[in-house]
Order: C-alpha cells, then sequence, then structure tokens
C-alpha cells in the first residue's frame, strides 16, 4: 500500500528536530533507518502529518570512549555496531546480539537506537539495553535528560520517550573481560525472536563474580532475570550451578515459560565458555 500524505522535514540539529517536533505537534514522527517505520506507514498502521527525518545529523552517529562508558549514538546503524572495536572490546554482547538482527540490507539502514525507540517486545535490542544497565539520553523542549533501560520500556511498542523528544545517544556501562552470549530461537533464519535470552557473566578463578541475564519476547517488553542473576554470584561456574540457576528464569509452564529456562541455560554456559 502507499502511506497517507506526510510533510517532510530535514534539521540540520538535534535542536532544530526538537523545535520541529513542537511545531508539527503530536502526530510528527521522527524517521531514523525507516526499517520498522516505513512498514508501519505503508500498511497504514499509523499516518504521521509530519516526518522529521534525523537520518543527516552525523553528531548521533559513532560510538564514543566515555570513560566507565561507552556512549552509542542513536543514528549508529546495526551494520556500525557489529563492527565497532570499542563495543567489541567493552560490550561485546551487543555485537553478538546485533548479529542476529534481520538480514545485512536490513542492518545498513536500522539504527540503534530506532530500533530501542520503537520498542517492539520481540526487537533482540531491547533485553541486552535492560541487562547492561543501559542510560537513554534523551533531548526534548527542555534541554537534556536521561532514562535508564529499567524506566524507558513502558509497554508493548512504548518507551517514556515524550511526542517531542528525541532519543540521542545511549549509554553503556564497559563490560572489558566479560563472558556474552545471545541465545535466539527464531523460525527461520534472520527473523524475530520466539523467546531469545542475552547473558553476560564475569568469571573470576572460577567462581561467578557478577551476572546480567534479559530475556526477548517474554511479556510487553524486556524482562530482567534478577533471579537467576543473584543465584549465580559467587556460584562455581559450572553446569551444575548454571542449570540450577537457569531454573528461576520463569516460573510458568506455558511453551515460553520452558523456552526462557532452557535458552537461559544454553545461553550462559556459553556467556562462561566465552
Ligand atoms: C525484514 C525485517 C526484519 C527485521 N528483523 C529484525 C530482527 O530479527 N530483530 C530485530 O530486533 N529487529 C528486526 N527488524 C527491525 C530493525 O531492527 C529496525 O532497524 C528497527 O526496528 C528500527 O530501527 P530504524 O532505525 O529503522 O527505526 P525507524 O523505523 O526509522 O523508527 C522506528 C520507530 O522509532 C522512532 N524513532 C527512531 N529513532 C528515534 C529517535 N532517535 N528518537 C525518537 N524516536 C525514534 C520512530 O519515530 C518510529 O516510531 C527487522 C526489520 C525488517 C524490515
Amino acid at each position: 500500500m502507499i502511506p497517507a500524505e506526510f510533510k517532510y522535514l530535514c534539521p540540520s540539529s538535534v535542536d532544530e528536530a526538537v523545535r520541529m517536533l513542537i511545531q508539527e505537534g503530536e502526530d510528527a514522527k521522527i524517521i531514523a533507518g525507516g526499517q520498522s517505520l516505513v512498514p508501519v506507514l505503508r500498511m497504514r498502521l499509523a499516518a504521521p502529518t509530519a516526518l522529521i527525518d534525523i537520518g543527516g545529523l552525523t553528531e548521533l552517529t559513532g560510538v564514543r570512549d566515555d570513560g566507565d562508558s561507552l556512549l552509542i549514538g542513536a543514528m549508529t546503524t546495526h551494520y556500525e555496531v557489529q563492527r565497532d572495536h570499542l563495543i567489541q572490546d567493552h560490550a561485546m554482547l551487543l555485537k553478538l546480539v546485533t548479529d542476529t538482527v534481520a538480514d545485512p540490507q536490513v542492518r545498513h539502514r536500522g539504527t540503534f537506537g530506532g530500533s530501542l525507540c520503537h520498542a517492539d517486545p520481540a526487537g533482540d535490542l531491547l533485553a541486552p539495553a535492560l541487562a547492561l544497565d543501559a542510560v537513554m539520553i534523551i533531548a526534548g523542549p527542555s534541554g537534556r535528560r536521561e532514562v535508564p533501560a529499567s524506566e524507558f520500556f513502558v509497554d508493548y511498542f512504548e518507551t517514556a520517550l515524550a511526542p517531542d523528544e528525541i532519543l540521542i545517544d545511549v549509554r553503556v556501562p564497559k563490560y572489558t573481560g566479560w563472558g556474552a552470549h545471545y541465545e535466539k530461537l527464531n523460525r527461520v533464519a534472520q527473523a524475530w525472536s520466539i523467546v531469545a535470552v542475552a547473558a553476560a557473566v564475569q568469571v573470576r578463578g572460577g567462581t561467578i563474580a557478577a551476572a546480567r541475564v534479559g530475556l526477548t519476547n517474554v511479556g510487553a517488553g524486556p524482562v530482567r532475570a534478577t533471579d537467576v542473576e543473584a543465584a549465580l554470584v559467587g556460584q562455581p561456574a559450572t553446569a551444575e550451578s548454571i542449570s540450577s540457576a537457569a531454573l528461576r528464569a520463569s516460573s510458568g509452564d506455558s511453551y515460553k515459560d520452558n523456552l526462557a529456562r532452557v535458552l537461559t541455560d544454553r545461553a550462559l554456559m556459553a556467556a562462561v565458555a566465552g
């Protein structure tokens, strides 16, 4: 189908983009890589009166070293995340997750920030953002504000962003030397998760010193498996202690509950090995 008519605007700075959002009102929308928004427009599931294209804002691309953390520009593409050396050195989990997103064409256009703002519960980048304690840096009419991932994902396709706000950067603490793995079950290669588990583990002298575990597509948003994390800390990095902790990934009997436990076990085993 053909999208409904809209005004197309190209700001030259973040502040100008915010001004445009205010001026155009609640029916205006940011467009980043367009990989999720364009299909939505074509199906006429949304009909924004104006699209504000932030694709030309180079200030929003790339990964920067910021001491104890990395700053990932919202417009950094999946392809750039996959190849970035800072991410490989300090946040390997993000690279491994991004490797599983869609196909090369989508990864060249789709953006890290766009995935988080779209907030599809099956989107792969939400669970690692939550598990790694990422913080969203947001520009709006009153300046800049920071929102932790634990408060950013509100519901199905809903975030803490106001209609006149833009995600500009994502701060991710450094996880240098941690083992990481993303265990994703999907029907066919290069597709969305049925369920997936993002795991990062720090092992010291054979003991699990710290663990981060996030679940994809088991609810309205990403879920942090805090019970699993707590059960792992201080335990020997063995198959027995990992399997025992993984049982805490869910308590129900549904297909997805069972998947969450099995995939958590596999993700943690691989993270510890890697
Ligand atoms: C065929 C196909 C397969 C895919 N498979 C997967 C998959 O396996 N796993 C997966 O995780 N994803 C998958 N995706 C989605 C892909 O990862 C998209 O890149 C992503 O969902 C959206 O990023 P985008 O930059 O294209 O955002 P857009 O489509 O441009 O925007 C999406 C939404 O976010 C808002 N938005 C975007 N950026 C900002 C910002 N900086 N500030 C405020 N609001 C913003 C927009 O207004 C819009 O509502 C797939 C997409 C396609 C087309």
